[in-house]
């Protein structure tokens, strides 16, 4: 692997619980966080990166119109059902995030690992740790679990088979990963805004089903600050997002 040109570091602290996902079939819990396996045996809760670069498509695809860019705001992968189809021609959120088979997506996310500090952050942006090997976390946070049971509203007693126990991870723990962007200059500006707006429209949105983050850029590789440095929507929305909201 080599290290992207136009990449960006991001922060995200939980604000709510977040649970991790069983890999039981069937469980009701739409989690954004799964334990990776490690040839030692142990198993770090991670946000895989294809995980979170759906959950910033969907949010840059609500505030695209903000920045004059558009979306046919579907998730359907069939042609017919988006922009191509409809109107013969990619939308900005399909031509920077991709279409499978049809369009490479300008957009690649690392997996997001659990970090104890925004120094340890740093660290991994400055080492570029993240794209050079399959990097492994120094420690798993600590979960803790929660057993939930189902009322019958009829009877108020509790629902046979609806006792459940799920993982969930505490307020307040740090993941760190990154955005590379590839592609030509013109591409790569409006896929910078569309990232930039995405991880701000995600401090007020949602992380999985019911998970909120507050999101944060901690760093930025130069490239991609003389990109930001040319417009003026791009540099006040990294102004912004360089400040953690709640933390
Ligand atoms: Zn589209």
């Amino acid at each position: 692997m080599s290290v992207p040109e136009l990449r960006l570091g991001i922060l995200l602290r939980s604000r709510t619980l977040l649970a991790v996902a069983s890999g039981r079939e069937g469980f009701p819990v739409d989690a954004v966080l799964y334990r990776a396996p490690w040839s030692d045996g142990q198993r770090i809760p991670v946000i895989p990166g294809p995980t979170f670069k759906g959950v910033l498509r969907k949010s840059a695809s609500k505030v695209a119109w903000l920045l004059g860019l558009s979306s046919c705001h579907s998730v359907r992968p069939e042609a017919e059902y988006t922009c191509m189809g409809r109107w013969g021609r990619p939308c900005d959120i399909h031509l920077v995030f991709g279409a499978p088979g049809r369009l490479r997506s300008a957009v690649e996310i690392s997996q997001l690992v659990p970090v104890e500090s925004e120094e340890e952050a740093r660290r991994l942006f400055d080492d570029a740790a993240l794209w050079l090997r399959p990097y492994r976390p120094g420690r798993a946070p600590p979960t803790f679990n929660v057993t939930r049971v189902g009322i019958r509203d009829d009877a108020c007693v509790a629902s046979e088979g609806l006792l459940y126990t799920y993982e969930q991870m505490p307020i307040g723990v740090a993941f760190y990963g990154e955005v590379a962007i590839a592609a030509h200059e013109e591409l790569a500006l409006k896929a910078v805004k569309l990232v930039l707006a995405g991880l701000a429209n995600l401090r007020l949105d949602r992380l999985g089903r019911a998970g909120i983050a507050d999101a944060s850029v901690i760093a930025v590789s130069p490239k991609l600050g003389e990109i930001v440095n040319k417009d003026l929507v791009a540099s006040s929305l990294l102004r912004g997002l360089k400040r953690g909201w709640w933390f």
